[in-house]
């Protein structure tokens, strides 16, 4: 990342600096001019202990933030970089994960955004207008908001251009442009303003993550929960550690503890996941949801204290769900799906308006072509009919009437010829030992190993018939070549993020239904970026003549290539501080939701009555 940002045009004001008196005599001389006079600022000035380039100016005092980068030589730092976080130390290779080679840089950036954040919070840059730097959630990503470069740190701020009416309030301006960033520099990441023992702690947090990832493809384990982590979260719109109440830390059943030796934190024990199909039982509220939501957000570090640090699964991992009303575009169903009603061909499907067993059997297979191996699938989020069929409907419709093969007889199927494993949370449906390798039981927030007794339960049930027909249908649906992605809109289709989990292109609504493993507004931010890029460079001008539909392959190779080029930076010009890397899985994801047609405007009319 950090050699990517030096290579950019951005740089080049940096070469010369204007002196720290032009910006002061600016901003006593502007005290009063005209709005749109900020524009002089732009460009690179030196201050105390860093330089200020002023990137984007708003035009006006009610439009978005302007947008500043502070760069701060390495000298001027209290951050411990020896071994490896200086540039040499280059980010992931794939976008969106937090590898050995970046997980040291990564930490140390997260620390330094956070500091930062809270220092603008608290002294630096009370009431409004302010200074701020993105937001950090708990996951660490590979974020813009701070990167580490040859000659220093880059940080990216925004800042709201004072103003009093449309006038340039020029003792503020100087306020938040001079010393601001000079007294966070001094006050805040100056040798001496930190304890460098806590910023390496954090980075260690990260490294000890990418070692556990590492051990779980050489050790052949889809996750790992280490003892005492504390999953439960302490609401469903606050992603902070719960700790009110009692909080029941996790802890392995001894039969299946493994341990793991950790480069930081040495010797640790915990529940390792084995391939196959992983069964999360128990009663409503003892902690099956929570357990599977760990494990979705687990493709990330997460910080010191947050209680998920030493939990980890495989960086494919794909969270999956029922998405009724989404939008299916050209996917190879056959595996889940036959005899579609007026006899609809269950390949190359496509629908406006899926119902929820074919929107989860379709998230599957999207999955499956952008290389996942391990489903996270929770019953209180998947179609019921997708997920199983008893006996007693099985009476009533006659295969032709059902069209769904229910997951319950291709989750084997899936393992056995595709290597595909599942964890699945099921409270509702003792069927599925059938299909189970692993049976877990939460009682009252703790696990036990419950597969023997579920192996017996089922002892007198003829097995699950195996169908090797659907090992190939599998295996064609899967192929990242095998299918067209949908368009989306004509022309220069306008993307937005609106939360961690929506976008809208051209004002309609883009839901990114089952990506759990997406966190954050600033990845939805940068998401939307590659993907305007994406429709922009694939997309049929207005009246012009369609080319070769992409494939999912395409988009993968599209997009791993402008990565190697330009990391963060590579979507949009001009630098950003608001963006955080996506996996190509999840950026996958949200193509394959793209809908061709917007929502008409309005709908009053009335059916005239004959
Ligand atoms: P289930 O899916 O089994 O119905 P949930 O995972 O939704 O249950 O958990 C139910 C409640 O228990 C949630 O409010 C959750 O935050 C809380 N919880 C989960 N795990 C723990 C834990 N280890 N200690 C304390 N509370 C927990
Ligand atoms: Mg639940």
């Amino acid at each position: 990342m950090s050699e990517r940002g030096e290579l950019s045009s951005h740089n080049q004001s940096a070469a010369s600096p204007r002196p720290r008196a032009f910006l002061e005599d600016w901003c006593a001389r502007l005290d009063g001019g005209p709005y749109p006079a900020y524009r002089d600022l732009r460009g690179c000035h030196r201050l105390r202990g860093c330089d200020l380039d002023v990137v984007r100016v708003q035009p006006d005092p009610f439009a978005g933030p302007s947008r500043v980068r502070l760069l701060v030589p390495w000298d001027q730092t209290g951050l411990p970089l020896e071994s490896g976080a200086l540039p040499g130390g280059r980010g992931a290779s794939v976008p969106g994960l937090v590898d050995r080679d970046s997980a040291r840089a990564v930490g140390l950036r997260d620390f330094t955004g956070r500091r930062v954040g809270r220092w603008l919070d608290e002294a630096g840059a009370q009431g409004r207008p302010t200074v701020s730097v993105e937001r950090h959630g708990q996951g660490m990503l590979d974020r813009s908001a701070v990167l580490f470069r040859r000659d220093g740190l880059e940080i990216r701020l925004a800042v709201e251009l004072p103003a009093r009416g449309r006038r340039i309030l020029g003792r503020e301006a100087a306020r938040l442009l001079l010393q601001v960033p000079e007294r966070l520099i001094a006050e805040c990441l100056a040798p001496g303003a930190f304890d460098p023992a806590t910023a390496l702690r954090h980075a260690q947090t990260a490294e000890d993550f990418a070692a556990l990832q590492d051990a779980l493809t050489q050790r052949a384990w889809i996750a790992f929960v280490a003892d005492g982590a504390r999953l439960a979260r302490r609401a469903g719109n606050d992603d902070r550690p719960l700790t009110e109440g009692p909080v029941v830390a996790f802890e392995s059943p001894p039969a299946l503890r493994r341990e793991v030796t950790l480069p930081h934190a040495g010797r640790v024990t915990g529940l390792a996941f084995d391939p196959g199909v992983v069964l999360l039982c128990g009663g409503g509220f003892h902690g099956k949801s929570t357990l599977l939501r760990a494990l979705c957000a687990a493709v990330i570090p997460h910080v010191p204290g947050d209680g998920r640090e030493r939990v980890a699964v495989r960086a494919d991992a794909m969270s999956v769900r029922a998405e009724e009303g989404r939008s299916v575009h050209d996917v190879d169903l056959r595996p889940f799906l036959h005899d579609l009603p007026f006899g609809r061909p269950a390949h190359g499907f496509s629908t406006e308006n899926a119902s929820g067993s074919t929107s989860q059997a379709s998230a599957i297979l999207e999955a499956l072509q952008g290389g996942s191996r391990l489903l996270l699938i929770d019953e209180d989020t998947s179609a019921t009919n997708f997920m199983i069929r008893d006996r007693l409907m099985e009476r009533l419709l006659v295969s032709r009437q059902e069209p769904i093969t229910p997951f319950l007889h291709r989750a084997q199927t899936l393992h056995r010829g595709l290597g595909v494993s599942s964890v699945l949370v099921i409270g509702g449906s003792g069927e599925y030992f059938r299909a189970a390798d692993r049976v877990l039981l939460l009682d009252t927030y703790c696990v036990e190993d419950r597969t023997a007794q579920a192996r017996d339960i089922v002892r007198d049930h003829p097995p699950l018939p195996e169908d090797p027909a659907a090992m190939d249908l599998f295996r064609a649906a899967a192929d990242p070549g095998s299918r067209a992605l949908p368009p989306g809109p004509p022309g220069e289709p306008r993307v937005r993020a609106h939360d961690a989990r929506r976008l809208s292109v051209d004002r309609v609504s883009l839901d990114l239904g089952g990506g759990e493993s997406l966190r954050d507004v600033s990845q939805a931010r940068f998401l939307a970026a590659v993907l305007s890029r994406w429709l922009r460079e694939q997309g049929v001008p207005r009246g012009g003549t369609a080319r070769r539909a992409a494939s999912p392959a395409d988009l993968l190779g599209w997009y791993s290539r402008a990565w190697e080029k330009a990391g963060l930076d590579g979507f949009e010009p001009g630098p950003r501080g608001d963006f955080a890397a996506v996996r190509p899985l999840d950026l996958l994801a949200a193509v394959n939701r793209l809908r061709a047609r917007g929502a008409p405007e309005g709908a009053w009319a009335l059916e005239e009555e004959e």
